[in-house]
Parts: structure tokens; C-alpha cells; sequence
């Protein structure tokens, strides 16, 4: 069988879109290292959508590979209304109205079509637009309007987007737009739904109730208030994406890094994976080859230990989406080469939780590293041993077999997880067996070498992982 093993542990996420959407190009980007696809729903039609769902779905027969894809939801991204000539020229200390008249604008006031947020907004406030090139500080508050200054910027255009930093809304997180996005993504069939802005835990919980078992949650984290209850979040979605595009209009650049630094940690604690996304190869939208800071980015992205590194403009409209793929591909696979990065890994690694699944998995990973063994072999129903296997950071591949193919899918976006689809085993012979023919078949381990296989008996419960078993391939 054709070979689609990667040469790296960490995951790629590509969003697709006009520069993106022909049979060719997604199996070009498959081929050249995409192991989960984005749809962004801040942009095209539900039937874009579900075409390139087709399209993946279609890949996946033909290749026998499960492949992951998540939903975008836009969000409650804000937008200033229009201005009469399409644009204003503005100069520091000038003073503009943000009201609630939706005619077109000018230099003394504009329209911001969200009532609730001209009511959040206090004396002192601050507001930026347009990704933080525009500066506005409340100075007046009216009635259904704010006067303020002008910080800094020199010009505004329609529609620019509206980045509040300091302000806690009173909205959820879920627009009237997004719940219809959601309820056609999870009809469509996608593995994941992404959520934007997320501000509190509350805003995880209502997604939840809405979409039950029929897609996992990945949090963005974008909002500053999302920040500081961090923990509570990690803790009640399955995974996370740092929105580093809005997150640093949201807190000053400085502290990107450092959040950065945090949020990957949260989550290998929690089990959970991550996703470093936004300007990771921004230049290559229009230019063969990384920038040296580019290239350097992904690499920190990389040490810091992150699950996965994630495309948006790059492969959904750039000129170049699969140089863009395999610059990356390059990167993980020099990074993960580095002795250094395998001491960082050990170094950050996370005290196991006192039950039997993760004595079995931080076992499992102590013991292929002593055995030399080509990799650690979970069967697994859910998916949480294989997250659990996961939060070690193994030096070796993690194969999982699963019964179920949402779960292989899902288990893409995970670092190092080879995920295949199969029937499960009942027994001990089957067990050593079948772990051993899917590994030579996928290329995985060769004849003569070692695998080291978790499972929990009985065979067939879950969450029951309570066996470690070395085999020698044959
Ligand atoms: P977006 O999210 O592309 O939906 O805005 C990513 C980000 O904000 O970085
Ligand atoms: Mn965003």
C-alpha cells in the first residue's frame, strides 16, 4: 500500500479556500503533509463548504487514511459600518462618534451596528479597528452613542473589524450566523467545530449543549478574558487553537510569546490538543519562500510543544499552499531531530494521574524509549488512552487502532498519533497479532523490531487500559 507516513511527530492544520478547492490541490496538500483541513465559515457558502468536505471525504477512501476537519464559526466579529466616500482620513486628537444611525458615515460620526456593545463601552475604553491600526479612546458617553478620540491611525475604512480589549461583552460567542454555520457543518459531518472569542467558560458549556456528541469543541483563544480563566477552560473543551491574529489586536504583542508558552503547557497538562495558528508563513501568500522569522516562528511553536501548527491565508488564497505545507513539513521534521527539543520535551513532562490509564501510558512511553521500540501500539475505543499516550510526548509513534472512525479522524490533530481504522480484538493472541500486521502493512515498524502495545482487559470497555505487552514483530 502507497506509504502517507510522516517523517514528524507534530501535527498540520491547512484551511481551504479558493486557492484551495480542486480535487488536484487537496490531495496535493494531503500528499504533501495537511493532516487536518479547516473550513473557515467567515468566508464562502455552505455549499463551498460541503464541497470541500466531499473532496476530503473522496481523499479519504482513496488513500485509506482518516483525515480530520473542523468548522470555523466567525464568531461575534465586530464591524464599524460604512462611510459615505468609503473611507475617512483621521489624525490623532480628532474626535469621532460611534452611534447607532445606520447611515453611511464621515469625519464627525459612523454607525457600529452593535447596540450591545455601544452599551458595554465606558468613558475610558479603548477601541481598536482594523487589526490595531486604528486607536480610538472613549472620552463622552450618550445615549445609544460614544464620542471618542483618536489615539492613532490615519485612515478608516467600511466595515474594518472592531477589537474591544478591555471589555467584557455581554454576548455569547455563538451569533445567529454561527448557529446556523453549525447546525449545516455538523449535518455536513465534520470531526470538530471551532469556536471564536470565546470570553467565558459559559460560552464552551452553551456550544456544548447545542451540539452533544455530534462534533468535539475547539476553543479559540483570542479574547483576553479568555485568558484568565485559562485552566477552567482547557478543562471542559477537547481542544484549543491560539488565534494569535485577533489575540495580539486584543493584548499588546509583547505578550504573545509568553501566552503562547502558557497556553501549549495548559493543555499537554490537561491531556488536550493545541493548535498554533495565525501568520505562521504569512509572507508566503505571495512569496515562494519563508521569511528567516517565519521559519523560526514554526520551530518555537515546535519547542514550546505544540500538537499542531495551522495555515489559514497561506493555503486558502496564498500563491503558494503547498510550498507553504512542505516548509513546514520541513521545520517539524528538523526540529523534532534536535536533541534539544527531546530534553525540552522530557523536561516539561507532566506528573501521570494516580489511575491505572496513566500508569499504563507513561509506562508504555518509558518503555519504548528503553527498548528501542519502533512504536507504542494503543487500541483504544474513545480516544483518551491515545490523549493520555499522547500527554507524554513519546520519542517513538504512537499507531492507534480504533473501531471507530471518528475517533481516528480526531486523533489527526494530536501530536505524534498514527491513527488506523479497524476492527477491535478479543483477545491476547489477536491483540499481538493484529498490532503487529498493521504496523509492517503501514510501514510503521519493520520485521525483527519492537512494538510496546497498551489495551485493556476485558477486551471491548472502555477507559479500562490496564495492559502493557513488548512484541517483536514477525
Ligand atoms: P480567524 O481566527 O482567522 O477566524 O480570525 C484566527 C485568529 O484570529 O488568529
Ligand atoms: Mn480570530
Amino acid at each position: 500500500m502507497p506509504n502517507f507516513k510522516r517523517n514528524r511527530k507534530t501535527k498540520i492544520v491547512a484551511t481551504l479556500g479558493p486557492a484551495s478547492s480542486t480535487p488536484a490541490m487537496v490531495r496535493s496538500l494531503f500528499e504533501s503533509g495537511v493532516d487536518v483541513f479547516r473550513l473557515n465559515f467567515s468566508h464562502g457558502s455552505h455549499e463551498d463548504h460541503q464541497k470541500r468536505l466531499m473532496l476530503i471525504r473522496d481523499l479519504e477512501k482513496e488513500t485509506g487514511r482518516p483525515i480530520g476537519v473542523f468548522a470555523d464559526l466567525q464568531g461575534p466579529k465586530l464591524r464599524l459600518g460604512t462611510f459615505k466616500n468609503g473611507e475617512i482620513n483621521i489624525d490623532k486628537g480628532m474626535h469621532i462618534t460611534l452611534d447607532s444611525n445606520p447611515a453611511a458615515g464621515d469625519e464627525k460620526r459612523v454607525y457600529l451596528p452593535h447596540p450591545e456593545i455601544l452599551e458595554a463601552l465606558q468613558v475610558g475604553s479603548d477601541i481598536l479597528l482594523d487589526d490595531g491600526k486604528v486607536h480610538l479612546h472613549v472620552i463622552k458617553k450618550g445615549k445609544d452613542s460614544v464620542e471618542t478620540e483618536v489615539v492613532a491611525g490615519k485612515k478608516l475604512m467600511d466595515r474594518k473589524g472592531v477589537n474591544l480589549p478591555n471589555v467584557l461583552l455581554k454576548v455569547s460567542s455563538l451569533t445567529a450566523k454561527d448557529r446556523i454555520d453549525l447546525e449545516a457543518a455538523l449535518k455536513m459531518g465534520v470531526d470538530w467545530i471551532a469556536l471564536s472569542f470565546v470570553q467565558r467558560p459559559e460560552d464552551v458549556t452553551e456550544a456544548r449543549q447545542l451540539i452533544g456528541d455530534r462534533a468535539k469543541i475547539i476553543v479559540k483563544i483570542e479574547k483576553p478574558s479568555a485568558i484568565e480563566s485559562l485552566e477552567k477552560i482547557v478543562s471542559i473543551t477537547d481542544a484549543v487553537m491560539l488565534a494569535r491574529g485577533d489575540l495580539g489586536v486584543e493584548i499588546p504583542a509583547e505578550r504573545v510569546p509568553s501566552i503562547q508558552k502558557r497556553v501549549v503547557r495548559a493543555c499537554r497538562l490537561a491531556g488536550k490538543p493545541v493548535i498554533i495558528a495565525t501568520q505562521m508563513l504569512e509572507s508566503m501568500i505571495s512569496s515562494p519562500r519563508p521569511t528567516r522569522a517565519e521559519a523560526s516562528d514554526v520551530a518555537t511553536a515546535i519547542y514550546d510543544g505544540t500538537d499542531a501548527v495551522m495555515l489559514s491565508a497561506e493555503t486558502a488564497s496564498g500563491e503558494y499552499p503547498l510550498e507553504a505545507v512542505s516548509i513546514m513539513d520541513k521545520i517539524a521534521a528538523d526540529v523534532e531531530k534536535d536533541t534539544l527539543y527531546r530534553k525540552i520535551m522530557d523536561a516539561e513532562h507532566p506528573d501521570p494521574e494516580k489511575n491505572s490509564s496513566d500508569a499504563i501510558t507513561a509506562a508504555a512511553s518509558g518503555v519504548a524509549a528503553t527498548v528501542s521500540a519502533a512504536a507504542i501500539v494503543n487500541y483504544t475505543t474513545s480516544g483518551s488512552t491515545t490523549l493520555r499516550t499522547v500527554r507524554e510526548r513519546p520519542s517513538v509513534a504512537i499507531l492507534c487502532l480504533t473501531e471507530y472512525m471518528v475517533v481516528a479522524r480526531r486523533l489527526q490533530l494530536s501530536y505524534g498519533v498514527y491513527p488506523v481504522h479497524t476492527a477491535d480484538v478479543d483477545n491476547f493472541g489477536d491483540m499481538v497479532n493484529k498490532a503487529c500486521k498493521v504496523a509492517l502493512e503501514h510501514q510503521i515498524a519493520a520485521k525483527g523490531q519492537k512494538l510496546v502495545i497498551t489495551a485493556g482487559v476485558p477486551f471491548g470497555t472502555s477507559g479500562s487500559t490496564n495492559i502493557l505487552r513488548i512484541a517483536v514483530v514477525e
